[in-house]
């Protein structure tokens, strides 16, 4: 595939905020972008030159598409597996579609994962409820119960402490597949980004740390601090794992770190995330460039820390003090356009910046 240059299109699927901070990257690249998504009022349309508003399987609105765009990509990972596959067919989409078939499955990403050598939690599939009665045998208590498909945000997933609980889960879950793991009694959740370009160069991130609440990303602190074996090998996974993949574009590995300070995959997200929206003030090219640069085959940028960051999601009617956010210093504040202030909806972030290695201990916990 050429580049896509300057004045070519990019299409994304997906209208959220990854989507929207995707296509306002794009736009200062001199890039033209089409937002496909199926809900009429997605925030990323407010930014694109042009938006098609449709269900993900419609192929004669994927196709029109298709028609429009010299690139396709996406801002989640819960595209069906046939509109990657048809799309491929008629434009070239990065990530390919086999990564994300992959990492939409957590029993297939975790037995992926593995297989390279790299450390998960324990886990097992439970698809029955003698399966139940076999996997909790194997994980023990206590563990996590998980849809092995679909799942976000906390939502499709339980601590359970008996087989009894495994299976009234499963039940309640709808006897769908699931995962259950062995609980990681985790020292600090971080994060790393990372990206691949089309030449085979991978450029990542520093290793973040991400404090959650209700299961929602609150807060991520830029460097995560730590030794510096912390950062080698977490940048070793992520390379691995993008290599494997045969990854165009940016990925997020979700890390624990485990009691004994080695790192375990809890999870991938083939896509821009959350705990990378710091990079846009932080670093000089954002994770959001990094993005758009890959898939349209330009050489990847740099990704060097120029100062250290604090990451804030604002959630819901948090987003109503915009105003105090926006008077203090040193300050980025990035609202989403979204009308309706749910509580948890991700509404903005805001990014604190300090000079490099000036971060006040006060945000390590
Ligand atoms: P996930 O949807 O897999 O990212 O899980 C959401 C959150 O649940 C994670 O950010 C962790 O805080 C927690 N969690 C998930 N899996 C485990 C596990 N195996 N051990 C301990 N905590 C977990």
């Amino acid at each position: 595939m050429h580049p896509v240059a300057p004045g070519g299109t990019v299409g994304i699927l997906g209208g959220g905020q990854l989507g929207r901070m995707l296509a306002m990257a794009a736009a200062r690249m001199g890039l033209k972008v089409v937002v496909f998504a199926p809900e009429r009022d997605s925030p990323a349309f407010q930014v694109a030159g042009a938006h098609i508003v449709a269900a993900y399987d419609d192929q004669m609105a994927l196709q029109r598409f298709a028609t429009q765009v010299d690139v396709i990509t996406y801002e989640f990972e819960n595209i069906p597996g046939d509109t990657g596959a048809f799309l491929a067919s008629l434009k070239p989409v990065r990530p390919n579609p086999t990564a994300l078939a992959v990492i939409q499955n957590r029993i297939g990403e975790k037995a992926f994962v593995q297989k390279l050598g790299i450390g998960t939690a324990p886990f097992a599939a439970v698809t029955s409820e003698e399966s139940a009665r076999a996997a909790f045998v194997t994980i023990g208590a206590p563990a996590v119960l998980k849809t092995s498909r679909l799942g976000y945000d906390g939502k499709g997933q339980r601590m359970v402490r008996a087989v009894e609980d495994v299976i009234a889960g499963f039940e309640t879950f709808g006897r769908v597949e699931c995962i259950l793991e062995g609980f990681i009694d985790f020292k600090r959740e971080m994060s790393v980004v990372a990206a691949r370009g089309a030449d085979g160069a991978v450029a990542c991130y520093d290793i973040v740390e991400n404090l959650h609440g209700d299961h929602i990303l609150r807060t991520t602190l830029a460097p995560a601090k730590g030794p510096q074996r912390l950062k080698a090998e977490a940048n070793k996974i992520a390379s691995r794992l993008l290599e494997a993949f045969d990854y165009v574009g940016v990925m997020a590995v979700e890390l624990f770190e485990a009691p004994d300070g080695r790192l375990l995959v809890n999870e991938i997200a083939p896509r821009v995330h959350n705990s990378g929206h710091w990079t846009i003030d932080g670093c000089t090219v954002s994770q959001f460039e990094q993005h758009i640069r890959a898939v349209c085959g330009w050489p990847l940028g740099d990704v060097t820390r120029h100062s250290d960051a604090v990451m804030t999601n604002l959630l819901g009617d948090e987003v109503n003090a915009w105003r105090t956010h926006a008077a203090l210093p040193a300050t980025a504040v990035h609202l989403y356009g979204k009308t309706d202030a749910r509580q948890g909806r991700k509404m903005g972030h805001v990014t604190q910046l300090y000079p490099l290695g000036t971060r006040p201990d006060a945000f390590e916990r």
